[in-house]
């Protein structure tokens, strides 16, 4: 028998959907440890090629044979992925080893030729690692394509040691994003406005709010990059792939405005930022919107050593309020799922609260 639908106000024009049960929902095998991507070449089914960044290669290196074949992702256009496919048929197996970029590319190639994935984050900057699609750009615009199920993903605590600090403390971004992901879909459902694709799930969304209760409760062991941080945010992450899939495609409850504010300021800008940065201010200026926790919030990612200035990352104060004046236009030609952004009326004291909210102490 289906459970009893847990909706409150079951929206007369759909039926009550089966809730997802969060236990069920599982993430790829994970190993954690040191010395890993040394033994790869006696475990990795060969051929095998390494795809990473030109600028992590000389310091990974090392770590492999001398003659190990490299690629070096330089563009995340479809196309250009495309084009490299005959020059990667050769290989029996991927090894992503890098960012979200290297760990993208690898999940593309290992898809497109049917081959064995094996994933080596090199920090912690964004969740990609868990997620079976690989996000890739068709003229600049964000897709996620593909289905590639690594056979392990390993946290090699060496490697992540050597990846600068700032860009490990990032990764809280695609976990804090569930306190605004969730509150967005919360929103949506009390207007109203859930897309009938996606009705809301109060299951779903406790269980991120969990997830993000705890590592806001571990801030010291993040900003510390402890192996008990970093479990705290690979757990999260874990759930942000594992989630987005097993609640079928659903990305309510994983982000929102955040997220939208990050895309919007890519768009307006073309700078490649740091993901965990933008998406730190969109989440700052999300919870304000929301008008939800946002000096806690704002305390939290200075605490853990999250730069959210725009000078910071690039842009200047006239590109976020260009930006932020925008977002509703931005979400509504672009298609986005409903949210505060969507409602929200940006204003000169917004604006000038939320600068006073990133470069105060609080
Ligand atoms: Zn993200």
């Amino acid at each position: 028998m289906p459970p009893a639908c847990t909706s409150s106000t079951p929206k007369p024009e759909s039926a009550c959907d089966m809730p997802i049960r969060p236990e069920d929902i599982k993430a790829f095998p994970t190993v954690y440890g040191r010395n890993l991507l040394a033994e790869v070449q006696n475990f990795v089914a060969g051929p095998y090629l390494v795809v990473t960044m030109e600028d992590l290669w000389p310091h990974l290196k090392a770590l492999l044979p001398a003659d190990t074949p490299v690629y070096f992702v330089k563009s995340m256009e479809r196309a250009d992925l495309e084009a490299d496919l005959p020059a990667t048929a050769q290989y029996s197996s991927f090894i992503g080893l890098g960012g979200g970029q290297a760990i993208d590319a690898a999940k593309y190639f290992a898809w497109r030729h049917g081959a064995k994935l094996h994933q080596f984050p090199t920090s912690l900057s964004v969740d990609a690692m868990y997620g079976q699609r690989a996000g890739v750009r068709d003229n600049q615009i964000v897709r996620y394509v593909g289905w590639a199920i690594p056979e392990c993903v390993y946290f090699d605590y060496g490697i992540l040691e050597a990846a600068p600090k700032h860009i490990n403390r990032a990764g809280i971004g695609d976990v804090f994003c569930f306190f605004t992901g969730a509150w967005d879909w919360e929103y949506a459902h009390l207007t109203g406005k859930c897309e009938a694709k996606w009705p809301y799930d109060a299951g779903l969304a406790k269980h991120s709010l969990k997830l993000a209760e705890a590592a806001l409760a571990g801030k010291d062991a993040i900003r510390d990059l402890t192996p008990e941080g970093i479990g705290l945010v690979v757990e999260a992450f874990k759930w942000g792939g594992a989630s987005y899939h097993g609640a079928g495609w659903c990305p309510r409850h994983i982000e929102g405005v955040e997220h939208f504010i990050f895309y919007a300021l890519e768009a307006r800008t073309g700078v490649k930022f740091l993901h965990g940065q933008a998406v730190c201010l969109g989440l700052i200026a999300g919870a304000m919107m929301h008008n939800r926790r946002a000096e806690e919030l704002r305390a939290a990612v200075r605490h853990i050593g999250v730069d959210i200035r725009p000078e910071s990352m690039g842009i200047t104060w006239e590109d976020v309020d260009a930006s932020l004046r925008g977002l509703q236009g931005f979400v509504r030609a672009t298609g986005l799922p409903y949210g505060i952004a969507h409602d929200f009326v940006v204003d000169d004291a917004f604006l000038a609260s939320l600068r006073q909210m990133v470069n105060g102490n609080g």
